[in-house]
């Protein structure tokens, strides 16, 4: 039996990943460490383990960073009040690596709020993401999670002016069911001019509906706080198949491979290929030497940095 690895394209760092890890790089190397960075500036282990080697401090509070200091904040976004409060700290510089795609959505909240509408978020509780964007406006915004959370929500059905937004990085299809419920509820439902979800969460997730097609197990490198790589093992479960989300390769258990021939591997929007590299080595051990590549969409996106950064 040949064993075969087939490696999902896309997969792995996407243009606000990549934007915001070369904004620490890039202001360590410019200015020296240490640098503050409020929260894990993308959810990876390896990536911000690799930062805190080279100087990043990464802390939750505006309190924690000591005055004069340059801080950063994570591709996540923050909530206005943190920008209030770093404001009146005499810090030396800030840095914003929120995604432009996460601003995006501020910015459409924020309109909504002056228009006098009030929002429903869909998105998980606790995470940076939703609580920096909720966190745009005061009042009049509700989370919900999952479809069964519509029917609970405090909202007149006949509001003249209700509005939905999301978090980036959610399942494209849970979220289509959701906004289908809350249309069937709200009549007057305003919908995002463009879809909140990102290009790299939607192109991350039809790449692994492709390769569920032809794989009996799928492996996806990502940490355990990362929205979208937990998105991609659920996406693969709900289709059938078996699927482990892992930091690094020795993680890999042999029973997880046992009578498998064709193992899928895809990588999370914050998880480095050097990782995707590393799952590829420790297959190979186990007899897993042939690879193909399985391409759904060609990725071409660039953000660009904050010109203070740009060489
Ligand atoms: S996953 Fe999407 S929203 Fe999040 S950083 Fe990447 S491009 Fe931006």
């Amino acid at each position: 039996m040949v064993k075969k690895i087939i490696l999902a394209t896309p997969r792995g760092f996407c243009a606000g990943v990549d934007r915001a890890i070369a904004i620490v790089e890039k202001a360590l190397n410019k200015y020296g460490a240490p640098i503050y960075v409020r929260h894990e500036v993308v959810h990876n282990r390896y990536v911000v383990d690799d930062l805190k080697a080279r100087g990043a401090i990464f802390i939750e509070e505006i309190k924690d960073v000591p005055a004069n200091s340059i801080l950063i904040y994570s591709a996540h976004g923050v909530p206005l009040a943190v920008r209030k409060e770093a404001k009146h700290k005499n810090l030396k510089m800030i840095f914003d690596a929120t995604c432009p795609l996460v601003s995006k959505v501020h910015v459409e909240i924020k309109n909504l709020h002056r228009d006098g509408y009030t929002i429903v978020m869909i998105g998980h509780k606790g995470h940076p993401e939703v609580e920096g964007t909720m966190g745009q406006v005061t009042g009049d915004i509700f989370l919900i999670e999952r479809l069964e959370d519509v029917a609970n929500l405090p909202i007149s059905k006949d509001i003249n002016k209700i509005a939905v937004v999301t978090q980036t990085t959610l399942s494209v299809d849970e979220t289509k069911s959701i906004i289908q419920e809350l249309k069937l509820t709200f009549q007057n439902l305003k919908l995002p001019k463009n879809e909140d979800i990102c290009y790299a969460t939607q192109n991350r997730q039809d790449a692994v509906k492709a390769l569920t097609k032809k794989c009996e197990m799928l492996l996806v490198i990502g940490s355990k706080n990362s929205s979208n790589s937990n998105r991609l093992k659920e996406l693969a479960e709900n289709l059938g198949i078996k699927a482990y989300l892992i930091d690094y390769a020795n993680e890999i258990c042999q029973e997880w491979i046992d009578g498998v021939e064709v193992v899928g591997v895809t990588a999370g929007a914050s998880a480095p290929e050097i990782l995707v590299t590393g799952v590829i080595e420790r297959l190979g051990q186990y007899g897993f030497n042939t690879i193909e590549n399985l391409t759904s969409v060609e990725e071409k996106m660039i953000f660009a940095l904050p010109s203070e950064l740009r060489e």
